[in-house]
């Protein structure tokens, strides 16, 4: 392992791959660690195109396969141009015979979903994968360019998974073994590693995988555990973890540092800008994550540690997440019954649904969720316990900080600067660092702005957040 100690994974998400110029921004970047140390490199597809694969997907199943195929096009015209950009005669040839060859493999796969001639969910993963397997392509052949050695990996066998379609789970010592016999030799003979993010595939059958929405995150947090790398950086288009989402609140700032905790919480409660299990990987094998702008390579960044020292009396950001449904269960057997949780997480397990927040009274239970695939089902079946009332519409609200364990007053704070907009569920988190509500959908902006202008706005502010220095 000497060689792969230092390693640095440097992770580029799509609109660090969007066109010919962020291509070379990402290539400058990774020139100047290289110069450094090792590098791994973890891609996603280009921007968008992960999109538009799904799309021509659905378009597919739903019985139009010549037409899903054709609105690629432009997404492959898009990664010629790039080619054409910066590539060397032979090397162009070589991308657009990849760009030909999934053309032609996507047009088959599109054709099989049409036909529903194999699992649907098993042919949206080959489908989506492309996407990650042509830009693993075409960055490892702009750093070959750059004069870097560099070379494609395949991803899929790294990082190896159950066979949960579309949002699969990695085999913990199975990824280790693979990404460390993968690309522990390249990395040993001084090449550059480049895999696709987001892909992997499953132990039981080899097929491809893919890890979820967001997933290149979790590739670069898996990968930088199985090489005890030095850090994992994830090359983003904002400068790092900010205080609040910058679409809604432009006069968000950068948070210098995170712990694991606040940064899992951050994630989960609808920070984007990290994938919510990329911590995990890295939390336990003490890998930082850095995470930073590829746009503006020295403005400031975030970095999260293992336990980022405590800042009393610190609230670090504010989360949100639209697309929220609350479920609100009521029934008598409740009054002093045991086990009616336990019927009512089990409808959730059996629909593999992630509940957010949970609330209970005397006979009700009140849960969050954001996925809805299964909303009707399991609505069906807990009409067998309780009665069920489902309101849709609705959206979380995240205080994240680990002051919010030790700093009294935060929630009266929260809740007076929001006194007019209707509250539905709280949750101080188990975690005892966030304190979670729930808003209807059209408020969450205005909830969000003021919160951010209490909390970080305000000079004179007791609890102004302390978002603490390098
Ligand atoms: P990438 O394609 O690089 O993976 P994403 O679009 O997944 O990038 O994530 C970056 C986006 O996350 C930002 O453009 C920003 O709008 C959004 N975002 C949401 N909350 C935050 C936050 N607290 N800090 C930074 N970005 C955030
Ligand atoms: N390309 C995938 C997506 O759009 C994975 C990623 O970008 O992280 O979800
Ligand atoms: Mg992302």
């Amino acid at each position: 392992m000497a060689t792969t100690l230092q390693t640095t994974v440097m992770k580029f998400g799509g609109t660090s791959v969007e066109d010919a110029r962020a291509f070379e921004r990402a290539a400058a970047l990774v020139s100047r660690e290289r110069d450094a140390r090792p590098v791994v490199v973890v891609v996603s597809a280009m921007s968008r195109f992960t999109d538009a694969l799904l799309a021509a997907f659905q378009r597919a199943a739903g019985g139009g396969h010549e037409d899903a195929a054709n609105a690629l096009e432009e997404h492959f015209a898009r990664h010629s141009e790039v080619a054409r950009a910066l590539l060397p005669g032979e090397e162009v040839a070589a991308v657009e015979s990849a760009v030909d060859e999934a053309r032609r493999e996507l047009a088959a796969a599109l054709r099989e979903a049409s036909e529903h001639s194999r699992p649907l969910p098993e042919l949206q993963d080959l489908v989506v994968s492309y996407g990650e397997q042509l830009s693993s392509k075409l960055l490892a052949a702009v750093l070959r360019a750059r004069g870097l050695g560099a070379r494609q990996a395949d991803a899929r066998r790294c990082v190896i998974t159950d066979d949960e379609h579309g949002r699969a789970a990695p085999l913990k010592e199975e990824t280790d073994r693979h990404t460390r016999a993968e690309l522990g030799p390249l990395i040993a003979e001084g090449v550059i590693p480049v895999l696709g993010g987001f892909i992997a595939s499953s132990a039981a059958s080899g097929a491809t995988t893919t890890l979820g929405r967001g997933g290149s995150d979790y590739t670069a947090g898996l990968v930088g555990a199985a090489l005890h790398s030095r850090e994992v950086q994830i090359w983003t288009d904002v400068s790092g973890v900010l205080t609040a989402d910058p679409r809604v609140v432009p006069e968000a700032r950068t948070i210098p540092r995170l712990s694991y905790a606040e940064a899992a919480e951050l994630a989960y409660f609808g920070a984007k800008v990290l994938h919510p299990k990329t911590i995990l990987p890295a939390v336990v094998r003490n890998v930082p994550v850095r995470i930073c702008n590829s746009r503006a390579p020295k403005a400031p960044d975030t970095v999260v540690f293992f336990d980022a020292e405590m800042t009393p009396r610190t609230v670090k950001a504010i989360a949100h997440k639209t697309g929220v449904h609350v479920l609100h269960l009521t029934s008598a057997r409740m009054l002093g019954a045991y086990g009616f949780l336990r019927a009512i997480f089990e409808v959730f397990e059996r629909h593999r649904t992630e509940v957010d927040i949970v609330t209970t009274s005397e006979v009700s239970v009140s849960l969050s969720l954001e996925d809805t695939s299964s909303l009707e089902a399991i609505a069906e079946d807990l009409k067998q316990i309780a009665a069920v009332r489902v309101e849709s519409g609705r959206a979380t609200v995240c205080i994240v900080g680990e002051g919010l364990r030790t700093t009294p007053g935060i929630a009266g704070r929260v809740f007076s600067t929001i006194k007019d907009i209707n509250v539905l569920l709280i949750s101080q988190g188990a975690s005892n660092i966030n304190l979670t509500f729930v808003v209807e959908e059209r408020h969450v902006a205005e909830a969000v702005r003021r919160l951010h202008a209490a909390f970080f706005e305000c000079a004179t502010s007791e609890l102004l957040a302390d978002i603490g220095g390098h």
